[in-house]
């Protein structure tokens, strides 16, 4: 298998979609589905809006009389949302209508309110002249009943949340989310909970791992830490191999106290790869055993990361019924040379600020050791830098893929428009 021995990061990528599929559905009410992906295809349950009705406030008129402004017409009626017309709007006559409100038989125009005067309870002069059509929202613009308004593979975001109240979906139709287990591994290390031991390494990659589930609405189990001793070893990865993914921490090196991949096989998990062509993160082990996923990720807290952010990611969001797999990259100017040698797919932790000319630029956040977690806490991205690359000039133009923290920005970035 040694061919297997030394992948592409695209080609690892594609040997874990190749075995992850999308999970199945189950129902959920509303006010749960947040982030989650619609199993089915969403239809409408009538014309929305049901009727021609008004966009302002204002006079439903007809056209015909209102060739000029300056015309005087008679209130016959009030219109509000929800309410049906009673009246047939006829010449030199008018209905008050608000927004949302059906157009009544007879009108064929809306007049807004800041174009008309009124001179007594019942008789309103219309400034402007109108066409026929002005300021009517048409029955079924929105959407015609039976329409598919929401297509299977949609994230349900704020929008889409309001869209199904409005076709009345109180409950929907979702892909289930994979149940997740996270192991450590390594005598060194020392649990957050344990009293500080300055010869430990305090144990991170669990927490981190979490959080970065939690981030694409996962919420996993942490089994705990596990000693570098194969009988131990076999004991947590026996209880995490339950779960649809297990995300083993550590020891899938080749040191002599790395058991993490002959436990794994002795458990009857076929491994796929164990190493991947990229810095940080080389020692990068996957296998499967029926539809389990198991990830061996590096120790090294950065590495961890991001092969988190490369492997295990898209794998979930394929499970989660997501179409979208990867993080969304932008080009960004970089702000300093930087040495790459030819070989390994890099990707440097950098800070990302929006230029005057509105181009993002793009800074290392510093040292890039692969256990230096401050330059990981400080990024926007990872540059990625494709591993033929030769060493990168400042200005060199380059592709970073954003990470989590990264949507916001200080200032609201746009200027109103002169008038
Ligand atoms: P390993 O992959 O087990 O060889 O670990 C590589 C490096 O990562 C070592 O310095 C470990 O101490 C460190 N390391 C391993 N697991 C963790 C963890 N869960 N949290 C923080 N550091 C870790
Ligand atoms: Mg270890």
């Amino acid at each position: 298998m040694s061919e297997n021995n030394n992948l592409s990061v695209s080609a690892a990528q594609a040997c874990v979609l190749g075995f992850a599929e999308t999970d199945g559905s189950e129902e959920i009410p509303l006010e749960r589905a947040l982030g989650r992906v619609l199993a089915e295809d969403v239809r409408a349950n009538r014309d929305q809006p049901p009727y021609d009705v008004s966009a302002m406030d204002g006079f439903a008129v007809r056209s015909a009389d209102l060739a000029t402004g300056g015309v005087l017409l008679t209130v016959i009626e009030d219109i509000k949302a929800g309410d049906l017309p009673k009246k047939t709007v006829a010449s030199g006559q008018c209905a008050r209508i608000m927004t949302g409100a059906p157009v009544p038989p007879g009108a064929d125009a809306v007049i807004r309110v800041e174009d008309t005067r009124m001179l007594t309870d019942d008789s309103v002069e219309i400034t402007v002249p109108v066409k026929a059509g002005n300021d009517i929202r048409v029955r079924g613009e929105n959407m015609r009943h039976g329409d598919v308004v929401l297509h299977a593979g949609t994230e349900i975001t704020p929008g889409v949340i309001g869209l199904l109240a409005t076709v009345k979906r109180a409950r929907v139709n979702v892909h289930r989310r994979p149940r997740v287990a996270i192991l450590s591994s390594g005598d060194e290390l020392e649990a957050l909970e344990a009293p500080f031991d300055a010869d430990k390494i305090p144990e991170s990659n669990s927490h981190a791992l979490m959080a970065q589930l939690q981030a694409l609405g996962i919420e996993p189990v942490r089994l705990g830490i596990a000693r570098d001793d194969p009988a131990e070893l076999a004991g947590f990865l026996r209880q995490g191999l339950d779960y649809d993914v297990l995300l083993v921490s550590g020891g899938s090196s080749v040191g002599v106290h790395d058991h993490v991949r002959p436990t794994l096989e002795a458990l009857g998990v076929a491994m796929h790869f164990w190493r991947v062509e990229m810095k940080p993160g080389h020692p990068l082990a996957f296998g499967t055993r029926g539809g389990t996923l198991v990830f061996g990720l590096p120790g090294n807290p950065v590495s961890s990361m991001v092969c988190f952010e490369q492997f295990v990611l898209p794998a979930l969001r394929r499970r989660m019924g997501h179409p979208a797999l990867f993080r969304r990259t932008v080009t960004a100017t970089l702000a300093h040379p930087l040495k790459h040698r030819p070989g390994r797919m890099e990707f440097i932790r950098v800070t990302l600020a929006t230029e005057a000319n509105g181009r993002l630029r793009a800074t290392s956040t510093g040292a890039q050791s692969s256990g230096d977690l401050c330059s990981m806490a400080r990024a926007d991205g990872l540059l990625v830098v494709p591993a033929e690359s030769g060493n990168l000039a400042a200005g060199d133009l380059v592709q970073v893929q954003l990470l989590d923290g990264s949507l916001y920005q200080r200032t609201a970035g746009f200027v109103e428009e002169a008038a």
